[in-house]
């Protein structure tokens, strides 16, 4: 039987073979900050021109970026499945978008989005952000990257459980299923009656709570599982 309502979970695992690195890897952007600098609050408050040349160079990283493969099956499966699909990132690039996907939740924000810290009034980024840039709703000079920090609180959260309430399939991509979000995640929808799936490079040190795990690139084993998905 088909699943009707499917939740997908994505991580930065999804992302990395489109060229984007996480705080994890080694290399890259990240590797010149410290954690605590540039993505929490305190950081922002400590040197605001310091965090926002950051993601001002993450923001142009994101938009040279291509969608892969995982991207585009994940859209495909969109488009053509019967039921909803709900893809739930932790991503703060726009690939899915790109792709074609239209039903995405960014639970962290987006690069490509500006918050005014005083009003909450959200905005396109320019390509170049800084603090004193005047808000459009409010005219105060408090913008920031609408981008989710460590100590703050994911976007969505409500409409994320509501949706793994009734999900029939939760699958978690490039992600670990051993750690918030994903396991969860997957808790709450296994609790729903839902088959869980965990697709990931390489298996977690523990056994998965996950009914159902491939292991590998993204690029391979997520088009396999939206060709096995959509001959159900
Ligand atoms: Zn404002």
């Amino acid at each position: 039987m088909a699943h009707d309502t499917i939740v997908i979970l994505t991580g930065a695992g999804i992302s990395a073979e489109s060229g984007l690195g996480t705080f994890r890897d080694e290399g890259g952007l990240w590797a010149q900050h410290r954690i605590e600098d540039v993505a929490t609050p305190e950081g922002f408050s400590r040197d605001p021109d310091l965090v926002h040349n950051f993601y001002n160079a993450r923001r142009v990283q994101a938009a040279q970026a291509t969608p892969n493969a995982a991207h585009d099956a994940l859209a495909r499966l969109e488009r053509d499945h019967p039921g909803e699909v709900l893809i739930v990132t932790q991503n703060v690039d726009s690939l899915h978008e790109k792709a074609g996907s239209r039903n995405v939740l960014h639970m962290h924000g987006l690069l490509a989005g500006a918050l005014c810290h005083t009003c909450d009034h959200r905005w396109t980024a320019p390509d170049n952000m800084a603090k004193s840039d005047p808000c459009p709703g409010c005219g105060a000079p408090a913008t920031r990257p609408d981008v989710v920090w460590f100590g703050e609180i994911p976007y969505g959260m409500d409409q994320i459980y509501a949706a793994l309430s009734k999900a029939d399939l939760f699958v978690a991509i490039g992600t670990s299923g051993e750690v918030y979000p994903a396991a969860a995640f997957g808790q709450e929808a296994r609790q729903a009656g839902a088959h869980t799936v965990e697709l990931n490079l390489a298996p977690s040190s523990r056994v998965s709570d996950f009914a159902e795990t491939h292991f590998g690139p993204a690029t391979r084993i997520v088009p396999d599982w939206v060709a096995r998905e959509r001959a159900r």
